[in-house]
């Protein structure tokens, strides 16, 4: 079933510093005295934000997530996050498996999987990026290549699919200025949906984020698709005032 409420999540990347993100994050405070957000809205910052982040977002409408996890509790892991030093900042969700991270850290689905159900026990909510190349796109293989990245999600997470979400980044399109059309990314959605549901009957509560160069011209007519949840959003989750216009897409009465 698709969501009722939009989730739209920020992935600020390796961007920021803590002038500009207390200035980004004062702004959305400041819109949303007057106006009130249709949909949840997640930022994914960069680990030593966190704290900053948490400060000053802790009781208003921004929520906070980092963006990858060791599959590790504790010990010789240089430069690695455990799950607990993420709790230590109310972190509630953390992304895997972003494609940057399959790309240059060489991530496989099934460690992507493993730091899902590490988030999951300790219950952050794990957003779980999957999505074509664009030769995989030019080839027509995007189905089968879908279909085997949610094969092995459903089978290794089962029912806890529905405690997670899962973000549709076609990798051509992400920080590309492309973005797929509304109607692809419908049509994906249900895919994934229906594919989720066949494996396992229980997976029926899946949270569908589509990523790739949204922004404030586009947000709107993808947004608005049926099948897709809300939105993983890049560059234009830098600029409060591009962000603010993302978000307001969601809103049904604008
Ligand atoms: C992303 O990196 O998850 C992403 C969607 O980036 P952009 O919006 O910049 O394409």
């Amino acid at each position: 079933m698709p969501k009722q409420i939009k989730l739209i999540v920020a992935n600020w990347k390796m961007n920021g510093n803590l002038l500009h993100n207390e200035q980004l994050l004062n702004n959305l405070k400041k819109s949303f005295i007057n106006y009130q957000p249709a949909c949840k809205i997640v930022v994914c910052v960069p680990t030593p934000y966190l704290a900053q982040v948490q400060s000053l977002c802790t009781n208003t409408k921004i929520h906070w997530g980092a963006q990858d996890i060791s599959i590790h509790p504790k010990g010789a892991f240089t430069g690695e996050i455990s799950v607990s030093m993420l709790q230590d900042f109310n972190v509630s969700y953390v992304i895997v498996g972003h494609s940057e991270r399959r790309r240059y850290h060489h991530e496989s689905t099934i460690e992507v999987i493993q730091k899902a159900q590490t988030a999951l026990k300790s219950q952050i909510t794990p957003i779980i990026c999957i999505g074509e190349t664009l030769k995989e796109y030019q080839a027509n293989h995007t189905q089968a290549v879908l279909q085997k990245q949610i094969t092995t999600i459903a089978k290794q997470l089962g029912r806890e699919v529905n405690r997670s979400i899962i973000a549709y980044e076609p990798i051509w399109a992400i920080g590309t200025g492309k973005t797929a059309t509304p109607k692809y990314v419908q049509n994906i959605h249900t895919m994934l949906r229906t594919q989720l549901k066949n494996i396992n009957s229980e997976i029926d509560d899946v949270c569908i984020l589509y990523g790739g160069s949204i922004n404030a011209s586009n947000a709107k007519q993808l947004l608005s698709q049926k099948d897709i949840d809300g939105g993983l959003i890049g560059s234009a989750s830098l600029d409060s005032q591009q962000f603010l216009e993302i978000i307001k897409a969601t809103d049904p009465l604008i």
